[in-house]
């Protein structure tokens, strides 16, 4: 696994805390001040089934809901699916398969390397992009994976890429890398 987080240069991030938009509209605001960075709006949604991530979602849910209802939200308003950590708490696991998603996490930054191994497996044989997510909580969990993306500094050329699978990810953390 090549490590690249941190020798590269950060030009987007994607911010997703789970059941709210709080924390990246302040992110937002403050990468203001950067014309150069740019920020992907997101939502991290439990149901009862596990969790989902809603990228170029800028609207929480109005409800709990179920997972098709959910990915319907999302779609309506042309946000990208990804099932993050599948087989760690939380996580939609097995279930994925019975759903039309967009890609899947398969490397996380919270998850051990055998856990990350699994959600690969489950890509690969859904043929799924596979994504990154730090999973961060604080501030020292940041960075600790990255994406290349294939495409312009555009939130909705990087949401199609992701969706074609123009995507690679990277670890920083041998402990957490394949
Ligand atoms: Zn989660």
């Amino acid at each position: 696994m090549d490590q690249l987080c941190a020798h590269a240069t950060v030009k987007v991030v994607a911010v997703t805390d789970h059941n709210t938009l709080e924390g990246y509209a302040r992110v937002q605001e403050l990468a203001s001040a950067f014309p150069d960075v740019l920020v992907i709006p997101g939502i991290e949604v439990g149901t009862a089934l596990g969790d989902l991530i809603l990228l170029g979602v800028e609207e929480k849910p109005p409800r709990s809901l179920g997972v098709n209802e959910l990915i319907g939200f999302a779609r309506e308003r042309g946000g990208v699916v990804v099932v993050p950590h599948p087989y760690r708490e939380y996580g939609l696991g097995a279930a994925t398969r019975l759903y039309t998603v967009d890609a899947i996490e398969t490397l996380n930054g919270n998850a051990s390397p055998q856990v990350n191994r699994l959600a690969q497996d489950l890509a690969k044989e859904l043929s799924l992009p596979g994504v990154a997510g730090s999973d961060a909580h604080n501030i020292d969990e940041l960075w600790t994976v990255c994406n290349e993306i294939q495409a312009s500094l555009d939130v909705d050329a990087i949401l199609g890429a992701i969706k074609k699978g123009l995507v690679k990810v990277f670890s920083n953390r041998k402990s957490i890398s394949f």
